[in-house]
C-alpha cells in the first residue's frame, strides 16, 4: 500500500493549538487495514451535547455516590468502567479494571 493512502504518518496526532480540532486519528495505522483511501476522524471539543468525560466536581461526586449506593444493592450485577464508576479511564486502565473485578468475582 502506498503512503499516499494515509493522511498522516502516525495513528493519532494531537493539535493543542489554535485549531478548532484537537486530534486527528488515522485508523489504517491502528488496524493495519489494506485498502485504498484514508480513513480519518477529526475531534472537536464542545461544551454542549453528550458529556463523554467525567467532571470531578463535588456535586457530580455526590450524585455518583447516590447511584453507587443503588448499584451496591443490586445482587449479581457489577458495574465496571468509565460510565459505571464515573471516573476517567483510558482503554488500558479500563481493561485492567475489568480483569481485576473479574478475578475478584471468580475467587
Ligand atoms: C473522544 C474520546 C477519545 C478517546 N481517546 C482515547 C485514547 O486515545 N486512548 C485511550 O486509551 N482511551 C481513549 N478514550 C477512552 C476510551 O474510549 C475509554 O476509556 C473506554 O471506552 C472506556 O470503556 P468503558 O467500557 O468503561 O466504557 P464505554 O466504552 O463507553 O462502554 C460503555 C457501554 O455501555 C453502554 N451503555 C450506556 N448506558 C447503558 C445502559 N443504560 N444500558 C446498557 N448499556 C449502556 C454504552 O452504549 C457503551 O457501549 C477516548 C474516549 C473518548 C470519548
Amino acid at each position: 500500500m502506498s503512503e499516499t493512502n494515509k493522511f498522516q504518518s502516525l495513528g493519532a496526532v494531537s493539535y493543542p493549538n489554535e485549531n478548532a480540532f484537537t486530534r486527528i486519528t488515522g485508523f489504517k495505522h491502528l488496524t493495519m487495514q489494506e485498502r485504498s483511501g484514508a480513513s480519518i476522524i477529526f475531534e472537536y471539543p464542545e461544551s454542549s451535547g453528550d458529556p463523554y468525560y467525567p467532571i470531578p466536581r463535588t456535586d457530580n461526586d455526590e450524585l455518583y455516590q447516590k447511584y453507587r449506593r443503588l448499584a451496591d444493592n443490586e445482587p449479581r450485577v457489577s458495574f465496571v468502567g468509565r460510565l459505571a464508576e464515573y471516573r476517567y479511564y483510558n482503554m488500558d486502565k479500563v481493561i485492567a479494571r475489568g480483569l481485576h473485578v473479574a478475578k475478584l468475582l471468580l475467587s
